[in-house]
């Protein structure tokens, strides 16, 4: 049976300041709650939210013209809006958004599984996502829509035909995995990894350990942890923070111990599976899957044969240009972990060479210099055969300093990059593009394949 939201229910979840309700029995059941009016669908409820380069506000006349059934708006709004709707004035409407999407949450018994963690945490989702979808119908976080709007969105669309909900959550300060959290109420929470990422905003890798594991502090008492194994940081600081059940992964130790047969298949006990995606760091991505399916009590021989996995964004992606050239687009992001990751990838594919084209990890505050010299000391512990680097901090430097004896190319200019590499470009050539989102080096990869 459908899930009734009721005006009055409504009033109960978010607590308003003040109601008014010109004709309160035209509407008793919500029939969705939109933010945006791009989207608006008649009879829905429009939520108007606040972020730092928009004002749901402004769009309050559009959302009328579309036939909304109800307006929840900030309280200083109050007396300014003419309508013969009703209108919900709170303090807050991102709070009120995140309540509605707590209760709506609440009224489902399925298993809600969160994922957090430094690196992976949208692979691993879309991971557990297409492993549940072998066994039932499963709503999860669309590309990377995991924070404090993208998580109640996700929520809000649940219905009665769903079986599962997979949760990506991200965090760039201390507190709002907690409340991420309250909102979901996973049943399973999971946690990948603790790194690097956002070291600069939280000050130290045990920072963003506790940060992580607020995951484990606000999930329910009866939920099940899944904890990466090989990462001895989240260990050490998930035991002082959770007590509840446990299940851990892991490549080189953990409950569910997962072994690598061949670059494409991963062993777990006596049973093997065709990994979806390449890569050591995917391999243990996939075992964090599987170990929610153990979890959850399901007959892992469905996996036996392979799933189909597409990721979102330039994740993964690979490119081939003629003469059995490969380019490896991971250019969506860049931390230290999966630079790292990225790189013995691109070493364990095979091909004549292996080139690197890096750019600077962002926001890494005063470990900056220092990290980046590890991916630099990771290229010359690889051997590849060349690395070129996008300059755009003097902290990227550092790369090619560390490289040594690989040789290294520095440039400041993205098209004098892509000219250089298409001149050296030579046949069964294997080159990784990698680096920060708002560095841009997608544009040096296409003006290579275009
Ligand atoms: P974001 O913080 O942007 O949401 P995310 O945690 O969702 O990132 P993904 O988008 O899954 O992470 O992966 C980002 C990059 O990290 C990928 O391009 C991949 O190269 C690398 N990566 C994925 N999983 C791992 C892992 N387990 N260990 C190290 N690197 C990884
Ligand atoms: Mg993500």
């Amino acid at each position: 049976m459908a899930i009734e939201l009721t005006l009055s229910i409504l009033a109960n979840v978010i607590k308003p300041v003040q109601v008014i309700c010109p004709d309160q029995e035209k509407v008793s059941v919500v029939t969705g709650i939109n933010t945006d009016t791009r989207t608006l669908q008649k009879g829905e409820i429009f939520i108007a939210l606040v972020g730092e380069k928009f004002d749901g506000h402004q769009f309050i006349q559009k959302a009328l013209q579309s036939g909304v059934s109800a307006l929840i708006l900030n309280e200083n709004f109050l007396g300014e809006v003419s309508a013969s709707v009703p209108q919900f004035y709170v303090k807050n409407t991102l709070t009120a958004y995140q309540q509605i999407a707590q209760w709506w949450r609440q009224q489902y018994t399925i298993p809600v599984i969160a994922i957090t963690g430094s690196v992976g945490k949208t692979t691993t989702k879309e991971l557990i996502a297409a492993t549940l979808g072998q066994y039932g119908k499963v709503l999860k976080t669309e590309a990377n829509y995991n924070n404090e709007i993208g998580v109640p969105k996700t929520l809000l669309g649940l219905t009665s035909e769903y079986d599962y909900a997979v949760i990506e959550m991200a965090m760039r300060a201390q507190g709002e995995i907690a409340q991420l959290t309250q909102i979901a109420q996973p049943n399973i929470g999971v946690i990948t990894n603790v790194g690097t990422a956002h070291i600069g905003r939280l000050g130290s890798r045990e920072a963003i350990a506790q940060a992580k594991c607020e995951l484990l502090a606000e999930m329910p008492k009866t939920g099940i942890a899944i904890l990466n194994q090989d990462n001895q940081r989240l260990m050490a600081t998930a035991s002082t923070i959770w007590t509840g059940k446990t299940l851990t992964y892991g490549l080189e130790g953990g409950d569910i111990l997962g072994q690598l047969v061949d670059t494409d298949t991963l062993q777990v006990g006596n049973e093997r599976f065709p990994l979806p995606l390449s890569g050591t760091h995917n391999a243990s991505n996939y075992l964090a899957a599987i170990t929610v399916a153990k979890a959850l009590n399901l007959d892992l021989t469905q996996l036996q044969t392979e799933i189909p996995v597409t990721l979102p964004g330039a994740r993964s992606r690979r490119y081939s240009l003629p003469n059995d050239i490969l380019l490896l687009d991971e250019t969506y992001n860049a931390g230290l972990e999966s630079m790292i990751a990225a790189l013995n990838l691109l070493k364990a594919t095979p091909g004549k060479r292996h080139i690197a084209v890096l750019g600077t990890m962002k926001e890494l505050g005063s470990e900056s210099a220092t990290l980046h010299r590890e991916v630099g000391e990771t290229v010359s512990n690889l051997n590849l055969d060349q690395v070129f680097i996008l300059v755009d901090e003097p902290e990227t430097e550092e790369i090619a300093k560390a490289a040594h004896p690989v040789k290294s190319e520095c440039f400041q200019n993205k098209t004098e990059l892509a000219q250089r590499l298409k001149e050296i470009l030579a046949p069964r050539d294997r080159v990784l593009f990698k680096a920060s989102n708002s560095v841009g080096l997608e544009e040096v990869l296409q003006a290579i394949t275009n």
